[in-house]
């Protein structure tokens, strides 16, 4: 296994010799040198606990909530979903309304890449709440789409 260039990190290799949280860090041209835990942001305790698969998701190996979804506290102290926090750190805040859809279909993946903003109406037409509305026909008896 390729590992961070650091000296004294082991973490798995991300990109350009850096693991995925001293990736982060020199992205926002911050110091490598971490002096004490409650210097780590969220982002940074986010990507600590991530790991890269080969499909290019950045999986959340932390605490999930029961239904899967990594829960995190931001640096506000307010829960969040690990993904948006990396999300809007790379891309800028999600827009009032709009959600935060997984193209890669797995709950725990936090690659800013792999996600979709989507209205809340939109989320529910195309989340897994059941039909699809294309896929949708009409009962030839009842006369009602199911
Ligand atoms: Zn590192
Ligand atoms: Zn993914």
């Amino acid at each position: 296994m390729k590992k961070c260039s650091v000296p004294g990190c082991d973490r798995k290799h991300l990109a350009k010799g850096l693991c995925a949280l001293h990736y982060d860090r020199k992205r926002d041209g911050r110091s490598f040198e971490i002096k004490s835990r409650y210097e780590l942001t969220a982002i940074d305790r986010i990507m600590e606990k991530v790991i890269i698969l080969q499909n290019g998701c950045w999986i959340y190996t932390g605490k999930l909530t029961s239904k899967g979804y990594p829960h995190v506290r931001d640096d506000k102290g307010k829960m969040k979903f690990a993904y948006r926090i990396v999300f809007e750190h790379h891309k800028g805040p999600v827009p009032d309304g709009f959600e935060l859809d997984h193209l890669c279909k797995r709950r725990a993946c936090c690659n800013p890449e792999h996600f979709e903003t989507l209205s809340h109406r939109e989320n529910i037409i195309r989340g897994n709440s059941g039909h699809d509305w294309k896929n949708r026909f009409r009962d030839p008896i009842s006369g009602r789409f199911i």
